[in-house]
């Protein structure tokens, strides 16, 4: 905590037992694409000197001139490039130095009588020139700032391992926002002078603002306490969670709140988190969301413009208690899709296949081994575009059943959709909380294949009678999948927080012992897809051989009376090519599930008779597939962002 002249103390609460319940997406598990074999993927980078990120391209600007290759910020220096060298341009740029701080003099430039320039920061606090203590007059240099137009100054953080070098008009701008400017101290008000790197900004919260209290977690409740106190104050404290430092701030000026929160860490960080601020009580619910700041930006330039939480004096008080405000903290990571999301893996359940759509000349070139009797080219490009309209409107579509569902659903058995850990077996806990191979609770049956008792016979039994009662409700409901036709997405039905509890308590902990960060990344499984597929006479009986859109996937079968449908395992997936070869094959038995590498191609045989329910979890790990898309092989290129409670393909831009 920490306050701007006025002394003030707050407490926090930690809220029990809520997390963040992000939702749904709908990606296919896929038949090894089949794609075109004349794709050819361009890659196009755009380069805007003014954004600090472009390190390459930057390498190269600083021992060459400047040539009029990068953008338009070099374009004014171009004639001169042709004609200088690298040293030659030093000298010229050196001659701009100013004689105090040794930054440049940029345009407008003043001097004194005798000619000598000095910077306008400098000037500022000057009375006589500090070359020649003649008087400073307001004399410009025009001669100079002609030059000052034509040359590249390098940035002032040169020194910190900023490469850059731009035009005057563009050194500011970028000054401001270069990496490699030194962190400022995080903390609101004028009083603290630090300045450090950003490995060291936690070290000096810690050693100078010991009193600011952390809370772990990515759902917790801020208490400020005594709000009406007069005049200016801030309350200060940090949340910690996703390996991340958050501070929020909330700060009272002139019976105005606002209140916002920053990231320990870079603007590209921050730019992967959304955070949600909630005033709650009385019947009235008050809310914030946005990405949170850096502080390397800092929070003063958004509560200036009220991009935060702003409220006030009287609001606040409908909100608080005996002078204490509540307000909830929700941080979430801001999940996108891969673009081959819109396009990519398109299964024609007509031919088993799956397809890849360019164009509709490109298509009818690509796939005319799949016309047959039943099947022209123009019913299976149809049958494309109908799924390509279907995925656009994906998103929008599953939150608006979601919403009716939250509304209008009424539950047989609403105590299953908080997670509790009786609905797990004793074993399977015993496994969890301390997860290793070999071990009596877990068999395995295959490379990379597990087996383990999982629920208890009641839950299931009890969750089959809630999706059936679901499934026999008016409420719209989605396909789980491309494959399949039959079953339940979880995620709409509200088990979000169900599964991140599974998750995040068990499964992860689990995967990371058996797979390890080849397969879970340095993030851990952090999001998911989760859905019911169910199996019956009449309906889908089987599942072709394909593979997940997940980095391991857990597969529990909850029962009801079936024969056959056994899960068979192959290879694991390559792009462009399958292979049939070795299966092993796995019997299900209710309340246990198979734990499995995503990309291990696996089919389900038919059943033979009876009803099967199987609860599947895709699980993702953000790290991993923000480096190499599943779906399309490929680094994606092009993260489409998600809402921020839903987890989209699970990648992170
Ligand atoms: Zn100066
Ligand atoms: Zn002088
Ligand atoms: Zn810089
Ligand atoms: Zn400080
Ligand atoms: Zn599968
Ligand atoms: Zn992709």
């Amino acid at each position: 905590m920490k306050s701007n002249g006025n002394s003030t103390t707050f407490t926090v609460h930690d809220r029990l037992g809520a997390a963040i319940a992000p939702n749904t997406n709908s990606n296919v598990p896929t038949n090894l694409p089949q794609p075109p074999t004349t794709t050819t993927t361009t890659t196009t980078c755009s380069i805007n000197l003014s954004t600090p990120n472009c390190q390459q391209i930057i390498t190269t600007n600083t021992n060459i001139m400047p040539a009029g290759s990068l953008s338009s910020a070099t374009a004014a220096s171009s004639s001169v490039a042709t004609s200088t060298s690298s040293n030659q341009h030093q000298d010229l740029v050196n001659l701009f130095e100013c004689p105090v701080c040794f930054d440049y003099a940029l345009p407008p430039i003043l001097q004194c009588q005798s000619g000598h320039i000095v910077c306008s920061q400098c000037r500022q606090k000057l009375s006589s020139c500090p070359t020649c203590r003649g008087p400073l007059g307001n004399i410009r240099n025009l001669g100079m700032e002609k030059v000052a137009d034509t040359i590249l100054f390098p940035c002032k953080y040169q020194t910190n391992g900023c490469l850059l070098s731009l035009t005057h008009k563009h050194k500011l701008e970028h000054e401001d926002s270069c990496d490699f400017r030194p962190y400022m101290c995080p903390c609101p008000g004028a009083s603290c002078k630090w300045q450090g790197s950003l490995e060291n900004v936690m070290q000096h919260l810690w050693l100078a603002h010991k009193s600011i209290t952390t809370l772990q977690g990515e759902d917790i409740v801020f208490l400020a306490t005594d709000i009406t106190l007069p005049g200016a104050v801030d309350w200060v404290m940090m949340q910690s969670c996703f390996g991340h430092h958050f501070m929020l701030v909330l700060e009272k000026q002139d019976q105005q709140f606002f209140a916002i929160v920053q990231l320990i860490g870079t603007r590209q960080q921050a730019e992967k988190f959304v955070y949600r601020l909630e005033l709650n009580g009385n019947k009235r619910r008050l809310t914030w969301e946005s990405t949170p700041k850096s502080i390397h930006e800092g929070i003063q330039q958004a509560i200036l413009i009220s991009d935060c939480l702003v409220f006030d004096g009287a609001t606040a008080l409908l909100f608080s208690e005996n002078g204490n405000l509540a307000i909830n903290i929700i941080m979430s990571k801001t999940f996108c899709r891969c673009s081959c999301f819109f396009k990519g893996n398109i299964y024609l359940e007509q031919v088993r296949s799956h397809v890849h759509y360019i164009s509709d000349d490109r298509f009818r070139e690509d796939y005319k081994n799949l016309i047959s009797s039943e099947n022209s080219l123009e019913q299976l490009l149809n049958a494309v575009h109908e799924e390509i309209r279907r995925r656009e409107t994906h998103d929008a579509d599953a939150r608006k059943r979601k919403d009716q569902i939250k509304k209008e659903y009424q539950p047989l058995h609403s105590d299953l959709y908080t997670f509790q850990p009786k609905f797990l077996s004793e074993n399977f806990k015993q496994l969890c909380s301390q997860p290793k191979f070999p071990s009596e609770y877990l068999k395995k049956l295959g490379n990379g294949i597990f087996s383990m008792p999982v629920f208890t016979n009641d839950f299931c039994t009890q969750f089959i009678e809630e999706l059936k009662h679901f499934e026999a409700s008016p409420m719209p409901k989605g396909r789980p999948n491309t494959m399949n036709n039959y079953g339940i997405l979880l995620d709409e039905l509200g088990f979000t927080s169900f599964i991140d509890e599974l998750r995040n308590q068990y499964l992860n902990p689990l995967a990371q012992a058996l797979y390890g960060e080849e397969y879970v990344g340095t993030t851990g499984l952090d999001s998911h897809k989760a859905f019911v597929v169910s199996y019956k006479i009449g309906q889908d009986v089987d599942l072709d051989y394909h593979y997940d859109n997940a980095e391991i996937t857990f597969n529990v079968s909850l029962g009801d009376q079936f024969e056959g449908g056994d899960l068979y395992f192959g290879t694991m997936a390559k792009p462009h090519r399958t292979v049939f070869s070795n299966f092993t094959f796995v019997e299900h038995k209710p309340t246990i599930g198979v734990l499995h590498r995503a990309q291990h191609l696996h089919g389900s045989e038919p059943i033979t008779s009876g009803e099967r329910y199987n609860l599947i979890i895709w699980m993702r790990s953000s790290s991993k597939r923000s480096q190499l898309c599943p779906m399309c092989w490929q680094t994606p290129e092009c993260l489409v962002p998600v809402d921020s409670d839903s987890y989209g393909d699970g990648m992170i831009k």
